[in-house]
């Protein structure tokens, strides 16, 4: 079984691997554990293969295979961006035991990278807020999000991100969950946090809209694999969050 990734896009061959193919479900899953499986990246060979975008192949996959491309595609980046050393610029070589890349040369390790970044239910009694992001294809609401920046802890991440991005303040937020992004390596950490007064101001750059929505009036929702989804599915208990 090979993977291939190029970007945001999976290569599907034509007559390969199939989501809802029992059998090469099952080899996918035999040969990842016995550590055999490889990753290739932007080499396409097959012909008439096609090109499925991530967001699509895991809107329909089995948890069990979400899981493994939470994992391939954050590898699949890494193995394009560390082939050569940040220190020395000399070509690095995979070590054969390990997923790290080595420099021959100063020695430098280059271990996959995670970039954490928080997201963020905000609440206010049986309201939650979401918001409607400049980088959403499709439109729908989302929650509050962004990248952890050096210094910050999580929780003053969580602080900022909400007070820039839609103007309010909030009472401590507490930890959720977290979840394995791949869009490409990203590890998202879930919070919530209570609003106690204000109305949203969007920053309109990268918030385009911000309103207030209860159990009944809930927008279209980022999709079943998200841990947004996840946030909101849970605030409202499980329920007929659509
Ligand atoms: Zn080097």
């Amino acid at each position: 079984m090979v993977i291939q990734i190029d970007g945001n896009e999976l290569l599907c061959p034509p007559n390969g691997w199939a989501w809802d193919d029992p059998y090469h479900y099952g080899d996918l899953m035999m040969r990842l554990g016995l550590q055999t499986w490889h990753i290739r990246t932007s080499q396409f060979n097959e012909q008439n293969a096609r090109r499925v975008p991530l967001r699509q192949v895991l809107q329909n996959a089995d948890p069990e295979v979400a899981e493994v491309l939470f994992k391939a595609v954050p590898l699949a980046h890494w193995q394009t961006t560390s082939r050569f050393c940040g220190r020395c610029g000399d070509a690095t070589a995979p070590s054969p035991n390990q997923y790290v890349a080595v420099c021959p040369t100063c020695g430098l390790e280059i271990w996959p990278r995670l970039t954490p970044a928080i997201i963020v239910l905000i609440h206010r009694g049986d309201q939650i807020l979401l918001a409607r992001h400049r980088r959403s294809i499709s439109g729908f609401f989302s929650c509050v999000a962004g990248f952890v920046e050096a210094g910050e802890t999580l929780e003053q991440t969580v602080v900022r991100e909400i007070r820039e991005e839609v103007g309010l303040s909030v009472e401590p937020p507490v930890y959720r969950s977290s979840q394995s992004w791949p869009f490409p390596s990203n590890l998202m950490l879930a919070f919530r946090a209570e609003c106690l007064q204000g109305e949203p101001v969007p920053d309109q750059n990268e918030i385009l809209e911000a309103q207030w929505f209860t159990k009944e009036t809930l927008p279209a929702l980022p999709p079943r694999f998200s841990v947004a989804r996840q946030l909101i599915e849970d605030f409202f208990g499980q329920s007929e969050a659509r």
